[in-house]
Protein backbone atom coordinates (compact mmCIF):
# COMPACT_ATOMS: atom_id res chain seq x y z
CA UNK A 1 0.00 0.00 0.00
CA UNK A 2 1.14 3.67 -0.71
CA UNK A 3 1.32 6.25 1.85
CA UNK A 4 3.14 9.75 2.77
CA UNK A 5 4.53 11.51 -0.01
CA UNK A 6 4.39 8.58 -2.54
CA UNK A 7 0.89 8.21 -2.30
CA UNK A 8 -0.20 11.60 -2.24
CA UNK A 9 1.64 12.08 -5.39
CA UNK A 10 -0.50 8.93 -6.94
CA UNK A 11 -3.47 10.65 -5.46
CA UNK A 12 -2.87 14.01 -7.41
CA UNK A 13 -2.28 12.16 -10.60
CA UNK A 14 -5.29 9.56 -9.96
CA UNK A 15 -7.51 12.96 -9.48
CA UNK A 16 -6.75 14.72 -12.33
CA UNK A 17 -7.59 11.61 -14.46
CA UNK A 18 -10.65 10.15 -12.95
CA UNK A 19 -13.54 11.87 -11.72
CA UNK A 20 -15.12 9.08 -10.09
CA UNK A 21 -15.18 9.20 -6.05
CA UNK A 22 -14.96 4.57 -5.97
CA UNK A 23 -10.79 4.56 -8.10
CA UNK A 24 -8.75 7.23 -5.35
CA UNK A 25 -6.17 5.25 -3.47
CA UNK A 26 -5.91 6.18 0.03
CA UNK A 27 -4.31 5.42 3.31
CA UNK A 28 -5.93 3.32 5.56
CA UNK A 29 -6.08 4.26 9.56
CA UNK A 30 -4.82 0.75 10.13
CA UNK A 31 -1.53 1.41 7.94
CA UNK A 32 1.99 1.73 8.95
CA UNK A 33 2.64 5.26 7.32
CA UNK A 34 5.98 6.58 7.30
CA UNK A 35 6.32 9.93 8.71
CA UNK A 36 8.19 11.87 6.14
CA UNK A 37 7.50 14.66 8.06
CA UNK A 38 9.25 17.08 10.12
CA UNK A 39 7.51 18.47 12.77
CA UNK A 40 6.82 21.95 11.83
CA UNK A 41 3.93 22.09 14.08
CA UNK A 42 6.90 22.27 17.14
CA UNK A 43 6.98 25.56 15.90
CA UNK A 44 3.89 26.68 15.89
CA UNK A 45 2.47 25.71 19.54
CA UNK A 46 -1.45 25.21 19.70
CA UNK A 47 -3.25 27.66 21.57
CA UNK A 48 -3.73 25.98 24.87
CA UNK A 49 -5.56 28.91 26.12
CA UNK A 50 -8.13 28.37 23.14
CA UNK A 51 -8.53 25.01 23.88
CA UNK A 52 -9.06 25.24 27.47
CA UNK A 53 -11.08 27.64 27.69
CA UNK A 54 -13.58 27.90 24.91
CA UNK A 55 -13.85 23.92 23.95
CA UNK A 56 -15.17 23.27 27.35
CA UNK A 57 -17.89 26.18 27.91
CA UNK A 58 -18.87 25.38 24.15
CA UNK A 59 -19.34 21.43 25.15
CA UNK A 60 -21.17 22.72 28.64
CA UNK A 61 -23.38 25.07 26.32
CA UNK A 62 -23.93 22.64 24.36
CA UNK A 63 -25.33 20.08 26.90
CA UNK A 64 -27.21 22.02 28.73
CA UNK A 65 -29.36 23.24 25.32
CA UNK A 66 -29.35 19.75 24.47
CA UNK A 67 -30.84 18.68 27.97
CA UNK A 68 -33.67 21.30 27.77
CA UNK A 69 -34.84 20.77 24.22
CA UNK A 70 -34.93 16.79 25.02
CA UNK A 71 -37.37 17.48 28.34
CA UNK A 72 -39.46 19.89 26.19
CA UNK A 73 -39.49 16.83 23.45
CA UNK A 74 -40.27 14.28 26.24
CA UNK A 75 -43.69 16.55 27.31
CA UNK A 76 -44.84 15.93 23.39
CA UNK A 77 -47.22 13.87 23.08
CA UNK A 78 -46.03 10.93 20.87
CA UNK A 79 -49.08 10.15 18.69
CA UNK A 80 -48.87 7.34 15.99
CA UNK A 81 -47.58 8.55 12.55
CA UNK A 82 -47.43 7.11 8.79
CA UNK A 83 -44.13 6.60 7.28
CA UNK A 84 -44.37 6.36 3.44
CA UNK A 85 -41.47 4.36 1.65
CA UNK A 86 -40.73 5.05 -1.84
CA UNK A 87 -41.64 1.68 -3.35
CA UNK A 88 -45.54 2.77 -1.26
CA UNK A 89 -44.73 1.12 1.89
CA UNK A 90 -46.50 2.46 4.62
CA UNK A 91 -44.71 2.21 8.41
CA UNK A 92 -46.08 3.25 11.57
CA UNK A 93 -44.43 5.09 13.77
CA UNK A 94 -44.70 8.10 16.67
CA UNK A 95 -44.38 11.14 16.42
CA UNK A 96 -40.91 12.76 18.30
CA UNK A 97 -39.74 9.21 19.05
CA UNK A 98 -39.45 7.28 15.74
CA UNK A 99 -36.40 8.44 13.86
CA UNK A 100 -35.06 6.77 9.77
CA UNK A 101 -33.07 4.93 11.73
CA UNK A 102 -35.44 2.68 13.21
CA UNK A 103 -37.39 2.69 10.36
CA UNK A 104 -34.39 1.13 8.93
CA UNK A 105 -33.56 -1.29 11.12
CA UNK A 106 -37.05 -2.66 10.62
CA UNK A 107 -36.24 -2.98 6.91
CA UNK A 108 -32.97 -5.05 7.36
CA UNK A 109 -29.60 -4.85 9.56
CA UNK A 110 -27.08 -4.34 6.20
CA UNK A 111 -29.43 -1.04 5.48
CA UNK A 112 -29.24 0.19 8.93
CA UNK A 113 -25.72 -0.37 9.00
CA UNK A 114 -25.42 1.18 5.59
CA UNK A 115 -27.99 4.17 5.45
CA UNK A 116 -26.08 7.48 6.03
CA UNK A 117 -28.81 10.19 5.34
CA UNK A 118 -32.51 10.66 5.30
CA UNK A 119 -35.12 12.52 3.14
CA UNK A 120 -38.53 13.74 5.17
CA UNK A 121 -40.68 15.12 3.13
CA UNK A 122 -38.09 16.47 0.55
CA UNK A 123 -35.88 17.32 3.41
CA UNK A 124 -32.80 15.88 4.19
CA UNK A 125 -32.64 14.81 7.72
CA UNK A 126 -30.31 13.41 10.10
CA UNK A 127 -30.77 9.41 10.17
CA UNK A 128 -31.22 9.77 14.54
CA UNK A 129 -33.52 12.44 14.26
CA UNK A 130 -37.05 11.85 15.23
CA UNK A 131 -40.36 12.34 12.90
CA UNK A 132 -42.26 14.61 13.79
CA UNK A 133 -45.61 14.05 11.63
CA UNK A 134 -46.62 11.69 8.94
CA UNK A 135 -44.54 11.58 6.15
CA UNK A 136 -42.29 10.56 3.14
CA UNK A 137 -39.34 9.15 3.81
CA UNK A 138 -36.17 7.82 1.52
CA UNK A 139 -32.90 6.55 2.63
CA UNK A 140 -29.82 6.84 1.24
CA UNK A 141 -25.99 4.93 1.28
CA UNK A 142 -22.64 6.07 -0.15
CA UNK A 143 -24.25 5.31 -3.44
CA UNK A 144 -26.35 8.37 -3.85
CA UNK A 145 -25.04 11.72 -4.23
CA UNK A 146 -26.85 12.42 -1.25
CA UNK A 147 -25.05 9.96 0.52
CA UNK A 148 -21.70 10.97 -0.11
CA UNK A 149 -22.08 14.76 0.22
CA UNK A 150 -22.85 14.35 3.63
CA UNK A 151 -20.33 11.60 4.11
CA UNK A 152 -17.91 14.04 2.50
CA UNK A 153 -19.46 16.91 4.42
CA UNK A 154 -19.22 14.77 7.95
CA UNK A 155 -15.64 14.02 6.89
CA UNK A 156 -15.23 17.92 7.39
CA UNK A 157 -15.81 17.96 10.93
CA UNK A 158 -13.99 15.05 11.67
CA UNK A 159 -10.73 17.01 9.91
CA UNK A 160 -11.72 20.07 11.64
CA UNK A 161 -12.03 18.52 15.26
CA UNK A 162 -8.36 17.50 14.78
CA UNK A 163 -7.26 20.77 13.29
CA UNK A 164 -9.09 22.80 16.19
CA UNK A 165 -7.59 20.00 18.83
CA UNK A 166 -4.18 20.08 17.25
CA UNK A 167 -3.50 23.75 16.63
CA UNK A 168 -5.83 25.54 18.12
CA UNK A 169 -7.06 27.63 15.28
CA UNK A 170 -10.13 29.15 14.49
CA UNK A 171 -12.76 27.00 12.04
CA UNK A 172 -14.27 28.95 9.39
CA UNK A 173 -16.11 26.66 7.10
CA UNK A 174 -16.09 23.26 6.09
CA UNK A 175 -18.48 21.78 2.94
CA UNK A 176 -17.52 18.83 0.97
CA UNK A 177 -16.58 19.98 -2.54
CA UNK A 178 -19.17 20.81 -4.79
CA UNK A 179 -17.23 19.58 -8.09
CA UNK A 180 -15.31 16.00 -7.52
CA UNK A 181 -14.94 14.44 -4.55
CA UNK A 182 -13.92 15.16 -0.43
CA UNK A 183 -14.03 18.31 1.33
CA UNK A 184 -12.08 20.80 2.93
CA UNK A 185 -11.97 22.89 6.14
CA UNK A 186 -10.75 26.88 5.99
CA UNK A 187 -9.82 27.82 9.39
CA UNK A 188 -7.54 30.94 10.62
CA UNK A 189 -4.41 30.09 12.32
CA UNK A 190 -2.48 32.98 12.66
CA UNK A 191 0.70 33.35 11.07
CA UNK A 192 1.07 29.47 10.49
CA UNK A 193 1.25 28.11 6.77
CA UNK A 194 -0.14 24.13 6.90
CA UNK A 195 1.80 22.05 4.20
CA UNK A 196 2.51 18.26 3.72
CA UNK A 197 4.67 18.10 6.61
CA UNK A 198 1.69 18.77 8.84
CA UNK A 199 -0.79 15.72 7.39
CA UNK A 200 0.73 12.76 9.66
CA UNK A 201 -0.66 14.44 12.62
CA UNK A 202 -3.98 15.97 11.41
CA UNK A 203 -4.61 12.24 9.96
CA UNK A 204 -3.67 10.99 13.17
CA UNK A 205 -6.18 13.24 15.24
CA UNK A 206 -9.03 12.60 12.67
CA UNK A 207 -7.68 8.59 13.49
CA UNK A 208 -8.41 9.32 16.59
CA UNK A 209 -12.19 10.55 16.86
CA UNK A 210 -13.18 7.85 14.49
CA UNK A 211 -12.41 5.34 17.10
CA UNK A 212 -14.46 7.12 19.84
CA UNK A 213 -17.08 6.43 17.44
CA UNK A 214 -18.45 10.00 17.95
CA UNK A 215 -22.20 10.20 17.16
CA UNK A 216 -22.97 13.87 15.36
CA UNK A 217 -25.74 15.28 17.62
CA UNK A 218 -28.06 18.06 16.70
CA UNK A 219 -29.50 21.20 18.52
CA UNK A 220 -31.29 23.97 17.69
CA UNK A 221 -30.54 26.78 19.39
CA UNK A 222 -31.35 31.04 19.61
CA UNK A 223 -29.39 33.79 17.59
CA UNK A 224 -28.57 34.81 21.37
CA UNK A 225 -27.47 31.48 21.98
CA UNK A 226 -25.38 30.93 18.98
CA UNK A 227 -23.35 34.27 19.24
CA UNK A 228 -22.59 33.37 23.00
CA UNK A 229 -21.86 29.98 22.07
CA UNK A 230 -19.30 30.88 19.26
CA UNK A 231 -18.45 34.17 20.88
CA UNK A 232 -14.64 33.60 20.72
CA UNK A 233 -14.51 32.37 16.83
CA UNK A 234 -15.25 35.78 15.12
CA UNK A 235 -15.68 34.12 11.77
CA UNK A 236 -18.47 32.16 12.67
CA UNK A 237 -20.36 35.42 14.73
CA UNK A 238 -20.25 37.02 11.56
CA UNK A 239 -21.98 33.82 9.75
CA UNK A 240 -24.49 33.88 12.64
CA UNK A 241 -25.47 37.63 12.13
CA UNK A 242 -25.74 37.81 8.43
CA UNK A 243 -28.16 34.89 9.21
CA UNK A 244 -31.89 35.69 8.20
CA UNK A 245 -33.83 36.59 11.53
CA UNK A 246 -36.38 33.33 10.88
CA UNK A 247 -33.58 30.94 9.70
CA UNK A 248 -33.41 28.26 12.19
CA UNK A 249 -29.64 27.92 13.43
CA UNK A 250 -28.53 24.66 14.19
CA UNK A 251 -25.50 23.42 16.37
CA UNK A 252 -23.82 19.62 15.68
CA UNK A 253 -21.74 18.14 18.28
CA UNK A 254 -18.91 15.21 17.33
CA UNK A 255 -16.56 14.60 20.29
CA UNK A 256 -15.13 17.44 21.16
CA UNK A 257 -15.78 19.55 18.26
CA UNK A 258 -19.44 21.81 18.98
CA UNK A 259 -19.87 23.02 15.24
CA UNK A 260 -22.26 26.27 13.72
CA UNK A 261 -23.95 23.77 11.09
CA UNK A 262 -27.12 23.63 8.97
CA UNK A 263 -26.30 19.45 8.66
CA UNK A 264 -27.19 16.78 7.98
CA UNK A 265 -24.33 14.39 9.21
CA UNK A 266 -24.08 10.94 9.03
CA UNK A 267 -24.87 8.94 12.57
CA UNK A 268 -21.45 8.49 13.94
CA UNK A 269 -17.54 9.21 12.76
CA UNK A 270 -17.18 5.29 13.20
CA UNK A 271 -18.58 5.46 9.46
CA UNK A 272 -15.41 6.91 7.83
CA UNK A 273 -12.88 3.94 7.44
CA UNK A 274 -10.13 5.79 5.61
CA UNK A 275 -9.45 9.84 5.51
CA UNK A 276 -6.41 11.59 4.00
CA UNK A 277 -5.64 15.02 4.13
CA UNK A 278 -4.79 15.68 -0.03
CA UNK A 279 -3.81 19.49 0.23
CA UNK A 280 -3.29 22.40 1.90
CA UNK A 281 -3.30 26.38 0.60
CA UNK A 282 -4.11 29.61 1.76
CA UNK A 283 -7.45 31.07 1.19
CA UNK A 284 -9.30 34.19 1.94
CA UNK A 285 -12.15 34.68 3.87
CA UNK A 286 -15.49 34.70 2.41
CA UNK A 287 -13.24 34.99 -0.81
CA UNK A 288 -12.19 38.69 -0.72
CA UNK A 289 -8.40 39.28 -0.20
CA UNK A 290 -8.93 42.49 2.07
CA UNK A 291 -10.03 39.63 4.67
CA UNK A 292 -8.25 37.39 6.85
CA UNK A 293 -6.02 35.27 5.18
CA UNK A 294 -6.66 31.27 5.55
CA UNK A 295 -5.47 27.95 5.49
CA UNK A 296 -7.41 25.64 3.24
CA UNK A 297 -6.94 21.41 4.25
CA UNK A 298 -8.08 19.56 1.74
CA UNK A 299 -9.24 15.97 2.41
CA UNK A 300 -11.05 12.44 0.73
CA UNK A 301 -12.27 9.62 3.05
CA UNK A 302 -14.33 6.36 2.51
CA UNK A 303 -16.69 4.39 4.43
CA UNK A 304 -15.16 1.08 3.35
CA UNK A 305 -12.13 -0.29 3.23
CA UNK A 306 -12.32 -3.20 0.47
CA UNK A 307 -12.56 -0.45 -2.10
CA UNK A 308 -9.42 0.70 -0.78
CA UNK A 309 -7.26 -2.77 -1.13
CA UNK A 310 -8.82 -2.71 -5.11
CA UNK A 311 -7.10 0.80 -5.37
CA UNK A 312 -4.03 0.77 -3.59
CA UNK A 313 -3.10 -1.93 -5.67
CA UNK A 314 -3.91 0.17 -9.24
CA UNK A 315 -2.21 2.64 -7.61
CA UNK A 316 0.72 0.73 -6.55
CA UNK A 317 1.14 -1.15 -10.37
ZN1 LIG B 1 -21.84 20.06 9.23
Amino acid sequence: MLCGSKLRAALSTHLRRHSSAFSLPLRRFSSTATATATMASNHHPKDESYLNQVIPKRIQLFQSIQAKLLTERLSLSSDPIKITLPDGTVKEGKKWVTSPLDVAREISKSLAANALISEVNGVLWDMSRPLESDCQLKLFTFESDEGRDTFWHSSAHILGQSLEQEYGCKLCIGPCTTRGEGFYYDAFYGDLGLNDDHFKKIESGAMKAVTEKQPFERIEVSRDEALDMFSDNNFKIEIIKDLPADKTITVYRCGPLVDLCRGPHIPNTSFVKALACLKASSAYWRGNKDRESLQRVYGISYPDQKRLKVDSFKASS
